[in-house]
């Protein structure tokens, strides 16, 4: 998908991302977009960092106030759902309580395995909520000759 198309396809959601972000407030909220050429839909998830964390806080040493995780199922689920009226997984999301709108470490390392993007194609949508009042977004897509996500231009 083109940046400029990503770019609508943000905009035409943000607002329901934005309220997400309060409704999950001071957790990170999370979910994915998913689009065709013609039609788009946004799927909160369930942030279950709190769980995993709870569950292996050795593994999982953050909890949901700088951290999420989607279930793997919640995942398959969502490209299932798509595929049956041909839409993809085009934007994940995620908010950051009380931080900016950069993609973390912890994000970087999220979206990839062994120095590779898990999904290159998707981009990533971060909004910056602070206390409780969403403020700036910005969205990261993979560049492969850096090999890590960047803000898109
Ligand atoms: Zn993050």
């Amino acid at each position: 998908m083109k940046n400029k198309k990503i770019k609508e396809l943000i905009q035409h959601h943000q607002l329901a991302m934005e309220k997400e972000s309060t409704a999950c407030y001071p957790s990170e909220a999370c979910g994915f977009i998913i689009a065709s050429e013609t039609e788009s839909e946004f799927i909160p998830c369930e942030n279950l960092q709190d769980k995993m964390h709870a569950y292996d806080p050795e593994t999982f040493p953050r909890d949901s106030k700088t951290a999420y995780y989607i279930s793997p199922k919640k995942f398959m689920d969502s490209m299932k759902q798509g595929e049956k009226t041909g839409k993809k997984i085009s934007v994940i999301f995620h908010s950051h309580p009380d931080h900016e709108a950069y993609f973390s470490e912890e994000d970087q390392k999220a979206a990839q395995l062994d120095g590779e993007p898990v999904y290159p194609d998707i981009v990533h949508h971060v909004i910056s909520i602070k206390q409780g009042v969403p403020d700036t977004s910005k969205t990261f897509c993979w560049n492969n000759s850096l090999k890590e996500f960047n803000e898109m231009s």
